[in-house]
């Protein structure tokens, strides 16, 4: 099960032959919440992510947000960005506004999503001038912004919304022939299912890197939350591990990052072309984790 030179196809200007290591923001919605995220990103900064991304909220209720902390976290903290960017409710001129604003604030990728229905909404909409779905966004952007790096979401357990993983697999394979560069997966915690998933995709001709995105855990119900929401599986074993640390923090965080630290060896031995981090605005997880990885001479 070995993924030998997986490359990602230049996002950044970095060695083909290091793993790269990107960590993904939330923009926040309080001063205090804003207190945190700079907090975090700025002790982060001693691990040089290859790139942060900057997620993009339901109802394009971040755009603003989003254009601002990605310019905070570039031009105050040296980050390159990723901005994310959905279809929900913007029309295509505003689809192309936006990506001129992204372009005009230098900011060089760009993560392409369909998006998740607001949340008094049930399913996604596409607004009457818009995109249905993520191929669409990201010809778009090829088209208005040819130089930019394009990421697109991919989900080793299946997107809830599709009927089976081969159709899923398929419609990934649409993104990436619209000219997406690399797949950053959901989160999973059992690599197994990564593993099969990049095979899934390498059969069906998707050439693209995969990187693959870990949670830092540091609630159990937050796991719980997060896997019902995406579709993810939380292993009975991890589950068990986390109820056993009950309310103590710094025991839960003990389990989180013990298990992160085997899936990212595992992950890494295997060559997967390096690690997207969902710390949900945390760097202390995050930090522990790759100075681990630095000791088991994963990480330069
Ligand atoms: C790495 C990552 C980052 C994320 N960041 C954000 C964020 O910043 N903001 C946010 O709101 N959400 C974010 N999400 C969640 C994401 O928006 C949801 O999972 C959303 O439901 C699907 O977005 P998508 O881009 O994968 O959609 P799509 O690729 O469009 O897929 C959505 C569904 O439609 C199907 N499909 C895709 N293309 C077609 C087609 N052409 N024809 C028919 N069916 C098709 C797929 O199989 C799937 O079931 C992120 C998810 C990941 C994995």
């Amino acid at each position: 099960m070995l993924m030998r030179n997986m490359t990602l196809a230049n996002p950044v200007d970095c060695s083909a032959s290091v793993p790269r290591i990107s960590v993904e923001f939330f923009p926040p919605k309080s001063e205090k919440a804003a207190e945190q995220l700079l907090q975090a990103a700025s002790e982060l900064r001693s691990i040089q992510p290859d790139f942060a991304s900057i997620t993009y909220g339901a109802g394009g209720s971040t755009r603003s947000r989003t254009l601002e902390y990605a310019r905070r976290l570039k031009e105050d903290l040296g980050y390159t960005i990723m901005p994310h960017l959905t279809c929900v409710g913007h029309s295509r001129d505003e689809l192309k506004e936006i990506i001129a604003e992204f372009k005009d604030a230098g900011l060089r990728q760009i993560m392409a999503l369909r998006g998740d229905p607001p949340q008094d909404a049930q399913d996604f909409t596409p607004h009457p001038h818009g995109l249905a779905h993520a191929n669409e966004l990201v010809s778009l952007i090829s088209e208005h912004y040819p130089e930019c790096n394009v990421a697109v979401a991919g989900y080793p357990e299946k997107h809830p919304q599709a009927p089976n993983l081969e159709t899923d697999l398929q419609n990934l394979k649409r993104k990436v022939d619209a000219g997406a560069d690399f797949i950053t997966t959901q989160l999973f915690f059992d690599n197994q299912v990564y593993f099969n998933f990049v095979d899934r995709c390498r059969a069906i001709g998707i050439e693209v890197p995969i990187l693959p995105g870990l949670l830092t855990i540091t609630s159990r119900q937050q796991a719980q939350r997060f896997c019902a929401m995406c579709g993810a599986v939380l292993p009975e074993a991890l589950d068990q591990a986390l109820a056993a640390a009950g309310s103590d923090p710094a025991a839960v965080e003990a389990v989180g990052l013990d298990w992160i630290h085997e899936q990212a060896r595992e992950l890494l031995k295997n060559d997967a072309p390096g690690l997207h981090l969902y710390l949900l605005n945390r760097a202390g997880i995050a930090l522990q984790l790759i100075e681990r990885l630095k000791a088991d001479r994963l990480l330069p």
